[in-house]
C-alpha cells in the first residue's frame, strides 16, 4: 500500500523493547557465513572451480577405467618389449593416463576447499562476518580503528504489527515495524529498494575503509524499529543511516529529505546536535550528487525507530516511490550510485574525513 508522509512516519518509527547499551556482544554469535560473505563468494570460488571441473570431467568417464588400468601395465610391458614398441605404446598411454589421474583429484578437492577458504579470505574489505539471526546483524569490520557506519534498509517483507513503545520507558506503543510504501509506477516495494540503495552503500564505505554494520542483508527478516536502533546502540555506531523512500498521495511530491530528533527529545536529546549535523550533512551531499529537489531536515520525535536510538541517526528518504519520475529513477542503477556517493560524502563530511 502506498503511504504518505504520514506513513513514513510509521515505518522509520515503530520500535520494540531493547534499550539498555552494551558492549558490542549482539554480533558474535555465528562467524559462519552470512548472506554477504555468500553473495560475494559465491561468485569467485564458481568462477575459478568451473572452468577446471568442466573440462576436465568429460574426460575421467571416458578414459578412467581403461586409462588407469593400462599405464601400470603400459611401462611394465614396455621396457620389456622390444624399443620399437615402447614409443608405439608410450605416447598413447601417456596421455590417457596422466589427465585420468589428474582429473580425478582436482576436481575433488578444488571444489571443497576453495568454498570453504574462499569467504573468510577472498573477500577484501570484510574480513570479519558475523550475524545473530540469519541475514540480520551482519558485521563487516575492516580495522580497528575505523569508523562504525550501521546501516539499516528500512523495512522488511512482512510487517510485524505487534506492538512496542515508542521510545525507552514510553507507555505508547506503536507497531514494530512496517512493510512501507511501493512503487506506485515500478510497482517496486520499498523494502527491496531500501535493501539495494543499502548494499550499494554497505560497498561503497567498505571500499572507503570503513566499518559497516548491517541490520539486514535480505527481505525475510523481522527486526522491529526498537530493535534496529539497539543495534546501533551496542554497535556504539558512529554514523547510525536508516535507509527509506517516500509516499504521498500527490503524485506532484518529490525530493529528498533527512530526519532527526528535535532539540526537545525526552527519550535521546543527548543526540541532537549529531544527529542535526548528519542529517544537514547527508541531505547537502545527497541533493548535490543527484540533483534532486532538497526538501529539508525534518525534526521529529514521532520516529520510534530514532527515540531508541543512543548515537548520532539520520533517516534518509530519498524521495518519492509515489512520483514518477523519481520512481524510476530510484531504480536506475546510475541514479542509485548517485544516492550512494551522495550519503557517502555526507557521511565523510560529517567525520571531517
Ligand atoms: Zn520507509
Amino acid at each position: 500500500m502506498r503511504k504518505q508522509i504520514r506513513g513514513l512516519l510509521l515505518c522509520a518509527v515503530v520500535l520494540a523493547g531493547c534499550g539498555g547499551k552494551a558492549a558490542k556482544p549482539v554480533e558474535p554469535v555465528t562467524p559462519e557465513a552470512t548472506p554477504t560473505a555468500a553473495v560475494e563468494a559465491t561468485p569467485s570460488p564458481t568462477r575459478e572451480a568451473t572452468p577446471e571441473v568442466t573440462p576436465e570431467v568429460p574426460l575421467r568417464p571416458t578414459s578412467s577405467l581403461t586409462s588407469e588400468a593400462t599405464p601400470t601395465v603400459a611401462p611394465t610391458a614396455a621396457p620389456t618389449a622390444t624399443p620399437t614398441v615402447a614409443p608405439t605404446v608410450a605416447p598413447t598411454v601417456a596421455p590417457t593416463a596422466t589427465p585420468t589421474a589428474a582429473p580425478t583429484v582436482a576436481p575433488t578437492a578444488t571444489p571443497t576447499v576453495a568454498p570453504t577458504a574462499a569467504p573468510t579470505a577472498a573477500p577484501t574489505a570484510t574480513p570479519v562476518v558475523h550475524e545473530t539471526a540469519p541475514g540480520t546483524n551482519i558485521v563487516h569490520k575492516v580495522s580497528e580503528a575505523a569508523p562504525w557506519i550501521v546501516i539499516d534498509a528500512g523495512h522488511q517483507s512482512k510487517a510485524d504489527s505487534e506492538r512496542e513503545p515508542v521510545g525507552p520507558g514510553a507507555a505508547e506503543t506503536k507497531a514494530k515495524v512496517s512493510s512501507g510504501t511501493q512503487g506506485k509506477w515500478t510497482g517496486v516495494s520499498e523494502y527491496a529498494l531500501n535493501l539495494e540503495i543499502s548494499l550499494r552503500l554497505r560497498d561503497a564505505l567498505l571500499l572507503e575503509g570503513y566499518n559497516v554494520i548491517m541490520i539486514r542483508e535480505t527481505n525475510e527478516v523481522n527486526i522491529s524499529n526498537a530493535e534496529r536502533a539497539t543495534i546501533a546502540n551496542e554497535a556504539q555506531a558512529d554514523v547510525f543511516i536508516r535507509i527509506h523512500a517516500d509516499g504521498s498521495d500527490n503524485p506532484a511530491a518529490q525530493g529528498m529529505m533527512t530526519i532527526c530528533p528535535t532539540p526537545k527529545n525526552v527519550y535521546c536529546k543527548e543526540i541532537y546536535e549529531e544527529s542535526r549535523r548528519l542529517s544537514d550533512c547527508v541531505l547537502r551531499q545527497m541533493v548535490a550528487k543527484t540533483g534532486a529537489k532538497s526538501r529539508k531536515v525534518w525534526e521529529t520525535d514521532t520516529m520510534s525507530g530514532i527515540n531508541w536510538c543512543q548515537v548520532p541517526v539520520t533517516i534518509v528518504e530519498m524521495g518519492f516511490m509515489s512520483n514518477k519520475e523519481e520512481d524510476y529513477l530510484l531504480q536506475d542503477a546510475q541514479y542509485q550510485e548517485k544516492i550512494v556517493q551522495g550519503i557517502l560524502e555526507g557521511i565523510q563530511e560529517y567525520l571531517g574525513r
